[in-house]
């Protein structure tokens, strides 16, 4: 029986964000395995195993992304030294696939559903190409993860209800990777998901579950509907933009199916960042009617901001953090904008000579959403850098934790909820306070 070996890179010599470990499984891999046929042996390497290296296999596929592809580069060259072909895909791989055909024997570009079972029937063959560059997959063929396969050590699963984003902001490469339109899985094959899943909570890793028009608010609430009528006692958490999180109906049907906790894109309090980034300020007046509605419904808000805009200064850095800090917001993760490979903010920056780490492949690693990657309009670098730790240390003191974790206990009525949102307070603190 021939083997196939899965690895998840990470990043062996940084702390950045979902970058040396991960908290829920490689689900990509978990997918690649799905569509692997059954007279293949699979085993997935992720960052809950103890070594990437001196496996077994005939075939690795290695999925990455930017931060992490040096490392999948070493992993790469240690299997082929051994003669056994590697395969590298993901974001990374599908954006810049010149770079890393320099460092496998074939790159897998897009979605794997469509391609895969061509991969494999190549490789046995003895026909791999050079690299697949996949199509867009149907919604109804979006494949679920193998999900016996994964490491039995994580506390959470995820599901991906759908994919694509039509926002397309400028720092962001999802677009570019899973298109514009919004393409919802049939509700049935999510619930199949959600009963497969043996872990009591759920992360929806969609870009934003709520969807972006009429439509897809009617594919949520048959969702949710669903799921409060199966529950398996399970709560769950999903990422969501700010306008799509207006509709009080959707929101209390999120509520009643297990929602605890909603991972909200605020980005700033600026209109001005929104500016610099060519995106609408009409967001920012719907920011405190939707941490009110979430949590009237007891759901908990995690707002996603980013520090280090352009055109930011340490004292809107500053305020943007008082908002956090001031507010009912329960927990937050505070990322430095950095503009990805692909983008039209990198193509810019990069034309503009403003990105400070330009030696590439090597230098991706501080394409983290840690670090500042590019030189500021208004102030220095080295002050930038300052008001951005600075930042971090305010945010993510412990007694600030704690204050959040009593706010949410006495604001929600519920210690679970408390809880969930201080262990990602402190998750957060470890990943921006301890970064390299
Ligand atoms: S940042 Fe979020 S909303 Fe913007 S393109 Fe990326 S996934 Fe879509």
């Amino acid at each position: 029986m021939k083997k196939l070996l899965l690895i998840q890179s990470y990043g062996i010599h940084r702390q950045g964000l979902f970058v040396t470990q991960s908290k829920y499984p490689p689900s990509g891999l978990g997918i690649v395995a799905k569509l692997t046929p059954s007279d293949w042996e699979i085993e997935i390497i992720d960052s809950l195993s103890s070594s990437q290296f001196n496996h077994k296999a005939d075939l690795v596929a290695i999925s990455s992304f930017t931060p992490t592809i040096n490392n999948a580069y070493q992993i790469a060259a240690h299997y082929r030294e051994r003669n056994i072909p590697v395969i590298i895909g993901g974001i990374h791989a599908s954006i810049l696939p010149d770079e890393v055909s320099q460092y496998c024997d074939s790159v897998v570009m897009g979605e794997a559903e469509c391609v895969w079972p061509i991969v494999i029937r190549d490789f046995e063959n003895g026909k791999l190409k050079q690299r697949y560059d996949a199509q867009r997959c149907d919604p109804k063929e979006i494949c679920s993860p193998e999900y016996r396969l994964f490491n039995k050590g994580y506390k959470l699963n995820t599901i991906q209800a759908s994919r694509g984003c039509p926002l397309n902001c400028e720092y962001c490469s999802i677009t570019l990777l899973t298109g514009a339109k919004f393409r919802k899985r049939p509700v049935d094959h999510i619930m199949d998901d959600w009963r497969n899943i043996e872990q009591g909570f759920v992360w929806f890793s969609d870009d934003n579950l709520f969807g972006f028009n009429d439509k897809d608010r009617q594919w949520a609430q048959n969702l949710f509907s669903r799921i409060e009528a199966e529950n398996f006692n399970k709560n769950w958490m999903c990422f969501a933009g700010v306008r799509s999180l207006l509709d009080e109906k959707t929101v209390a049907m999120a509520a009643r199916s297990g929602c605890k906790i909603i991972y909200v894109g605020f980005e700033t309090t600026d209109a001005d960042s929104l500016i610099s980034v060519k995106k609408s300020t009409e967001q920012l007046k719907y920011y405190k009617r939707v941490i009110d509605l979430l949590h009237k419904y007891g759901i908990s808000v995690l707002a996603g901001i980013m520090l280090g805009f352009d055109n930011d200064t340490p004292e809107s850095i500053d305020k943007r953090i008082d908002f956090v800090l001031e507010s009912v917001i329960d927990s937050y993760f505070l990322t430095v904008m950095t503009p990805m490979p692909g983008t039209k903010l990198f193509d810019q920056y990069s034309r503009a000579g403003k990105l400070r780490y330009t030696n590439f492949p090597e230098d991706w690693g501080h394409y983290d959403w840690t670090e500042l990657v590019f030189t500021p309009s208004r102030m220095s670098v080295a002050l930038a850098e300052e008001a951005i730790f600075h930042a971090y240390q305010k945010a993510y003191a412990f007694q600030t934790i704690k204050n959040k974790f009593r706010q949410t206990r006495e604001g929600l009525h519920s210690s679970e909820t408390a809880m969930l949102n201080y262990l990602s307070n402190m998750d957060f603190r470890e990943t921006f306070l301890n970064r390299i």
